[in-house]
């Protein structure tokens, strides 16, 4: 399983770097065949070590230059960064990404050899209108996007259940999933108000291969606890 940790606008430096000291003495024994990943915030970023990966969640697509408050590809080698969050529906909604810019993004840390985790998912009201809105509006977002990439993960985050506490059902799940499956091949998370009390339903679903976490990622204890569930 693949678990991923969403820090978005949480988190100081001083308390990413304690969360991950304490991480790591915690997954000294995790099972081997999972992989864990933070994306805490940029001014948190470091070379940390651990049984985990540290990722950034954004980064503009450049190797440096004059982009006002972006980081770049220097910034993350740094510190030996080699993973990024892309299209996630915050940046999309409220930074005013869309398709091309998402696209340019990938298209760049993929040519840079990053691991990149995929965000795709679909308002409430494309959900509301069926099954057949909801796949091609989730298919839209394959647009331009290489699912051919070995270091493609793919995270399937309906935004009506990011941060509501209200989960996606097991079975809206599943369908959606498999839906997704039968277009592409790379490990697909989901994410979406996923916690240590839906943690064994939504990880038991055939064709989730993990899940993507932000608000219970937050506390080091909540986010373990999923981790070893
Ligand atoms: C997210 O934004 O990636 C997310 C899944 O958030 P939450 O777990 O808080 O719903």
């Amino acid at each position: 399983m693949i678990y991923a940790a969403n820090f978005k606008t949480n988190h100081t430096r001083q308390s990413t770097k304690t969360y991950l000291e304490t991480l790591a003495q915690k997954l000294a024994d995790k099972r081997t065949e999972d992989r864990v990943f933070i994306f805490p915030p940029a001014t948190a970023l470091d070379s940390y070590s651990g049984n985990f990966t540290v990722g950034a969640q954004n980064a503009y697509p450049t190797q440096n230059g004059a982009f006002t408050g972006e980081i770049g590809l220097e910034q993350l080698e740094e510190f030996g960064i080699k993973t990024i969050l892309i299209g996630h529906s915050e940046r999309r909604e409220y930074l005013k990404e869309d398709q091309e810019t998402v696209v340019t993004k990938y298209t760049y840390f993929m040519a840079h050899g990053f691991e990149i985790i995929y965000c795709i998912g679909e308002p409430l009201e494309v959900r509301e209108a069926g099954e057949k809105a909801v796949a091609d509006y989730l298919l839209s977002q394959f647009e331009g996007i290489d699912l051919s990439y070995e270091k493609l993960i793919v995270a399937y985050e309906p935004i009506w259940a990011i941060g509501t506490g209200r989960s996606a059902t097991v079975e809206e799940i599943a369908s959606t999933h498999a839906m997704l499956r039968s277009n592409m091949d790379r490990p697909l998370l989901y994410g979406g108000s996923v916690k240590p009390a839906n943690i064994k339903e939504i990880t038991a679903i055939n064709g989730v291969d993990g899940v993507l976490v932000g608000s219970a990622s937050l506390d080091v204890e909540s986010f373990s606890e999923m981790i070893f569930a």
